[in-house]
């Protein structure tokens, strides 16, 4: 249920609301916008109360019951476009945020080139995973601990924020430390352990669609996240599987305006794990910023053909030079720019 306080409400008033939602067992979250308050009332059983309960109070304008299974990622709880801020970079404003870097940290030499040729580009965040989630338990696994500290040590040197992923609840602290960003990958998008844990962390979060949930799925996945009191959330579309095998995944542009319609939160796409192959990147990552994506997490490796992993679907640094040239000409085209 969404209480939406009349404007210039007062704090007894909204207190009042507040108070009357705990008496009856249930969980509340504010959106203190700047022109009203909008209070959401949590709990599994909103649905039997009639919403004349809150109606009644002194300060409300209205009273919706949410018939969606998420609340906090939907836009009748916040009707304006959340914006996360990293380093005083905006994720969900006109400007479109390029993130990119190796899928995952191998050595200091490849993580630094991969920071000074990106940066150098444009791109504003480097990615690199330390803790890989791999389909199998043969594949490598990631650099761990030391690749964190890679990444603490390039991020100082190059002064750029980094994204990298964290698979475990307990690692979160830890991964937090040397990282801007968590990133909760497409295989864990369902962990709710581990959603709830970077719920709790003060770190803003990439939330990757599951190559198998439809977008209530992902948003309801997101409430996690919010409930803990994170409220500097991302969404990543990155691909879902679907019958056609001609890519890695199928890229559902169609969920960009999809997302934008029924939330607030930023949206980014990656195009490298959606196609799996490098030739198919360029298209993907420009078919995502006319349909109007906040920012990119696209795979780029200083020498792809010796990558540990995803090497096939990972640019070249002259590549990514070349589409980033492109990607500001569709910005620009669609009233945004990078
Ligand atoms: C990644 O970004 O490194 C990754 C593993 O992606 P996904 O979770 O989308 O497969
Ligand atoms: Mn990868």
């Amino acid at each position: 249920m969404i209480v939406e306080m009349r404007r210039g409400a007062i704090q007894e008033e909204i207190d009042g609301v507040v108070q009357r939602a705990k008496s009856l067992g249930l969980d509340v979250q504010l959106n203190l916008g700047t022109e009203k308050t909008v209070i959401a009332i949590l709990g599994s059983n909103t649905g039997q109360l009639p919403i004349d309960i809150f109606a009644v109070l002194p300060g409300v304008e209205s009273v919706t019951r949410i018939m969606k299974p998420y609340k906090l990622a939907s836009r009748e709880f916040k009707p304006a476009d959340s914006l996360v801020s990293i380093d005083g970079i905006e994720i969900g404003g006109k400007r479109i945020i390029i993130m990119a870097g190796p899928c995952a940290v191998e050595t200091k030499e490849q993580l630094a080139e991969a920071a000074r040729v990106v940066k150098e580009s444009g791109a504003s965040i480097l990615r690199g995973g330390a803790f890989k989630p791999r389909t199998s338990p043969f594949s490598f696994q990631g650099l761990e601990k030391a690749g964190r500290e890679l990444l603490a040590q390039v991020r100082k040197q190059y002064g750029i924020p980094v994204v990298t992923e964290v698979v475990d609840p307990h690692d979160v602290d830890l991964v937090a430390e040397s990282a801007d960003i968590l990133q909760v990958g497409s295989r864990n998008m369902q962990n709710f352990a581990l959603l709830t844990t970077v719920g709790k962390s003060r770190r803003p979060v990439i939330l990757k669609r599951g190559f198998s949930c439809t977008v209530t799925e992902w948003l309801t996945a997101a409430d996690y996240v919010l409930a803990g009191g994170n409220d500097q959330v991302i969404l990543c579309e990155r691909g879902i599987r679907t019958f056609e095998d001609s890519a890695r995944f199928s890229l559902d542009v169609s969920s960009i305006p999809v997302i934008k319609n029924f939330s607030h939160l930023p949206i980014i796409v990656d195009p490298s794990h959606a196609a799996g192959h490098y030739s198919l990147v360029p298209a993907l990552a420009k078919a995502a910023v006319a349909a109007g994506a906040d920012g990119l997490l696209i795979e780029v490796h200083p020498n792809p053909k010796e990558a540990l992993v995803d090497g096939l679907q990972s640019l070249t640094p002259s590549d990514f030079s070349t589409l980033m040239k492109e990607l500001r000409a569709v910005a620009k085209s669609v009233g945004r720019y990078i």
